[in-house]
């Protein structure tokens, strides 16, 4: 059976990259596997957030992922920080992982900058992204392009556990979607967009409204050839290549054929701005209704927490007892 666990962190307003590269597969993967989502706001706690907007942030994700489609019925839908295995595996995996490959994360290197005041689990943080995964013994796990190597990682620790203290982990396969896998920033096309980031030009936000994502497509960075094509290649065409990407992912159509019906940047524009609005829309009306009655929200987020506690508490038990703990239950 095919067992999906997928995260996000509350670290910010949800973009249109979120949606393309990983929840709108999210959706999908609920009719074919069993499926477990967690808003992992332990990780966000990796840079400094204001408690107040990690509290609103929180509860804002929640309601969005009810809105893009998640249903919790028929998925595991929980908070990181309600269930306390995934901090207690994370110091396990901590003991498997080497300060040299924790080193080598890219990402770690991008937002540390080496700098020495960084937080310790900016430096750590892949251990927990292992034990969040590899807790629900899930067998695949969605990623955008950015998240390869945490999964990378996630099965080298595995499998490493798995040799020295016998079989106890399932090995997860990552699932990369290729068209619209990354999305870049619209004003910044060699970055990639990125809920927190302070680019509020740069980022489609899932609960921009109308205007402002006309205005932010209007805007967004090209180049003055202004000729439609796609050629993921040609960093000069990065504007351009992004416009298109989008566009095919939300439109499950080819690049190439969506540039053959244009011939300047301007409709393509406009075209584009329509197709997201299509998408935006009742997404933005379900948010403000589910955000009504915070209590029922919370409450839907308590019993995804208990069904998450009761499938992961053999997994770390047999982990700890594996490596010679004496285990509690
Ligand atoms: P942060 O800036 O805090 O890292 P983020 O926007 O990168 O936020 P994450 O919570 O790190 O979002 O990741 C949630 C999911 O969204 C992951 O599956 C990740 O691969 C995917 N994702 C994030 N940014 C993009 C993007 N620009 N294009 C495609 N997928 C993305
Ligand atoms: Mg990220």
């Amino acid at each position: 059976e095919r067992r999906v666990l997928s995260g996000i962190q509350p670290s910010g307003s949800a973009t249109l990259g979120n949606y393309v590269g990983a929840l709108k597969f999210w959706v999908d993967d609920q009719d074919t596997s069993d499926c477990l989502y967690c808003i992992v706001d332990l990780h966000a706690l990796t840079v400094d957030q204001d408690p107040a907007s990690l509290r609103e942030q929180t509860l804002q994700l929640a309601a969005l992922l009810l809105a893009v489609g998640i249903d919790p019925n028929r998925s595991t839908l929980f908070l990181q920080s309600q269930v306390p295995h995934h901090a207690e595996l994370s110091w396990i995996m901590e003991c498997v992982a080497t300060y040299g490959e924790l080193s080598r994360m890219t990402q770690f290197k991008d937002k540390g900058k080496g700098s020495s005041t960084v937080r310790a689990s900016l430096f750590t943080y892949p251990a927990l992204m292992a034990a969040d995964i590899l807790l629900y013994r899930a067998t695949h796990v969605p990623v955008g392009d950015d998240q390869k190597q945490h999964l990378e990682l996630t099965r080298n620790l595995a499998t490493r556990f798995n040799n020295r203290y016998g079989e106890t982990f399932v090995i997860p396969e990552p699932e990369i979607p290729k068209v619209g896998a990354r999305v870049m920033d619209l004003q910044d096309p060699t970055r990639k967009m990125s809920k927190s980031s302070k680019s509020d030009a740069g980022n489609i936000y899932l609960t921009d409204t109308k205007d402002a994502v006309a205005k932010k497509v209007q805007r967004a960075v090209t180049d003055t050839e202004n000729k439609v094509y796609f050629d993921p290649n040609n960093p000069g065409k990065a504007g351009v290549n992004n416009l298109l990407s989008i566009f095919s992912a939300l439109k499950d159509e080819e690049p190439n054929e969506i540039a053959a019906r244009y011939s300047g940047y301007g409709h393509l524009k406009s075209d584009l701005t329509e197709v997201i609005n299509e998408t935006l829309t009742p997404i933005r009306t379900m948010i403000e209704e589910l955000r009504n009655d915070d209590r029922h929200l919370i409450e839907l987020l308590h019993n995804g927490a208990e069904k998450a506690a009761v499938a992961s508490r053999d997994t770390l038990r047999r982990a700890k007892s594996a490596m010679g703990l004496i285990p509690w239950s």
